[in-house]
C-alpha cells in the first residue's frame, strides 16, 4: 500500500471517556463532520456510540443522512443549510435540525407538514462568532416563531445553543461576554414559554478549559481526535488525549546528491553536503500542506528527517541524513508522537495553521485503516 492513514478506534474512546469524565453531569456530544475530521464517520460515530456518547454532531444534513444511511440509531444534531434547501429526509430520519433564523425555521417547518413529523428543532443565537446563529434582532423574532411552530404542533424546540469563538484562547475576553449573552439568550428562551432538552455552547476548548461553559451537553470535535484545542495552552498530552491517527507511507526512491543540489521545484534546498535524499509518495494532492516546505519533518527509521524542498503535488523529499534507508522502508508522516514521530500539531506548526486543516485535509488517495477496539 502506498500510503495509509491508520486510526486508532481504541484511542477514539479513549479520548470520549476523558472527555465524558472532564465534562461531569453534561452529556456528550462527538462532532463527526468532515469525515470524522478526516478519520472516517462512520466508525468514529460507533467508536462514539458505544463510549457512550448520547450525540452525534453533524454540520449538513447529508451528514446526518449518512450515519443514519450507516445504521446509527441515536440522537443526532445538524446545523448548516442554505435556503430552500430540502430538511424532508433530515426529519423523516428523526434528525434534531438547527434554525438560525425564521427564513430557516420556514424551510423547516414546510419539510414537517410535507413529511406530517414534528421537525426536532433547536435554535442557535449568535453571542459573538459572528458567522451564524439569530442576530441580537432576531432572536425574540425567531423564539416568537418557533414559539408558535410548537404550539401548532409542527416542532418541538429541543434544544438552544451558541458557539466560541475564541474558546482556545480561555484568558480571551469574549470568552466571558459570549457566555454572559449565552446566559441572557436562554432567560428569551424561558420568557418565550420554551423549555429545551439541551442547552449548550462549549466546543473541545470550551469543554475542557471552561467549566462554566458545560451547561447540559458539551460538543466535541478535535479533542476526541486527540488533538489539543488549545496548543498554545496545553498539549494533547497535557489535555490526557492521544491521537488516533497515524499517517503511514513509504519510500519510494532513495538517491545520493553532491553538495550543492537544489531539491524539489525552484530549487528552494540546495544540499549543504553530500545528501541521501528519500522520496516519499504523498504531497498536496494528498491533503500534505505545501506550507510545509522546508520546514516539516517525518519519521524514518526511528529517526525525524527533514522535508527538504517544496511540497509536490504527490511527493516530498526528505533528508536522510546518516539513516541508513532503503526503498520501501516505512515513513510516519505524523503519529501519536510517543515514539518519537512528528504529529498532526508538528505539522500544523509547520504549516502555519492548525491540526484539524491536518487532519481533515486527507485526501482520497490516501487509504484508511482501522485498529483498536472495533478496527480490523
Ligand atoms: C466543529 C464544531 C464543533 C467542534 O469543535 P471542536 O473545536 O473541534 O471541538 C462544535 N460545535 C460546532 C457548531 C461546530 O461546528
Amino acid at each position: 500500500m502506498r500510503a495509509c492513514a491508520e486510526v486508532d478506534l481504541s484511542a477514539i474512546r479513549t479520548n470520549v471517556a476523558r472527555l465524558s469524565e472532564v465534562a461531569g453531569g453534561a452529556a456528550m456530544m462527538v462532532v463527526v463532520k468532515a469525515d470524522g475530521y478526516g478519520h472516517g464517520m462512520s466508525e468514529v460515530a460507533r467508536a462514539a456510540r458505544a463510549t457512550g456518547a448520547s450525540w452525534l454532531g453533524a454540520a449538513v444534513l447529508e451528514e446526518a443522512i449518512g450515519l443514519r444511511a450507516g445504521g446509527d440509531t441515536g440522537r443526532i444534531l445538524t446545523w448548516l443549510a442554505v435556503p430552500g434547501e430540502s430538511y424532508d429526509e433530515a426529519l423523516g430520519n428523526d434528525i434534531d435540525v438547527t434554525a438560525s433564523a425564521r427564513w430557516q425555521l420556514a424551510d423547516i417547518v414546510s419539510s414537517a407538514r410535507r413529511v406530517r413529523r414534528r421537525a426536532r428543532l433547536q435554535l442557535k443565537v449568535d453571542t459573538g462568532l459572528a458567522r451564524n446563529g439569530a442576530s441580537v434582532d432576531e432572536w425574540p423574532l425567531l423564539l416568537a416563531a418557533a414559539a408558535d411552530a410548537q404550539n401548532r404542533g409542527e416542532a418541538v424546540v429541543t434544544g438552544v445553543w451558541s458557539h466560541f469563538a475564541c474558546a482556545d484562547e480561555p484568558d480571551h475576553p469574549a470568552n466571558d461576554s459570549q457566555e454572559q449573552n449565552f446566559r441572557s439568550a436562554l432567560a428569551d428562551v424561558r420568557a418565550a414559554g420554551l423549555d429545551p432538552e439541551v442547552t449548550h455552547l462549549a466546543n473541545s476548548a470550551g469543554t475542557l478549559l471552561r467549566p462554566s461553559a458545560r451547561f447540559d451537553l458539551v460538543r466535541c470535535g478535535i479533542a476526541v481526535y486527540g488533538l489539543s484545542p488549545a496548543p498554545r495552552t496545553a498539549t494533547a498530552a497535557e489535555l490526557g488525549l492521544r491521537p488516533a491517527m497515524t499517517l503511514r507511507t513509504r519510500l519510494a526512491a532513495v538517491r545520493q546528491v553532491p553538495a550543492g543540489q537544489g531539491v524539489s521545484y525552484g530549487w528552494t534546498h540546495e544540499t549543504p553536503r553530500p545528501s541521501s535524499l528519500g522520496l516519499v509518495p504523498v504531497g498536496y494532492g494528498d491533503g500534505i500542506p505545501r506550507h510545509a516546505s522546508n520546514r516539516a519533518h517525518v519519521q524514518i527509521g526511528g529517526v525525524r528527517t527533514p522535508v527538504v524542498g517544496q511540497v509536490c503535488m504527490d511527493q516530498i523529499v526528505v533528508d536522510l541524513g546518516a539513516v541508513d534507508a532503503r526503498p520501501g522502508d516505512e515513513v510516519v508522516v505524523f503519529g501519536a508522537g510517543d515514539l518519537g514521530e512528528p504529529t498532526a500539531q508538528d505539522w500544523a506548526d509547520a504549516a502555519g495553521t492548525i491540526s484539524y486543516e491536518i487532519v481533515s485535509r486527507l485526501g482520497g488517495r490516501i487509504a484508511r485503516r482501522f485498529v483498536g477496539q472495533d478496527g480490523q
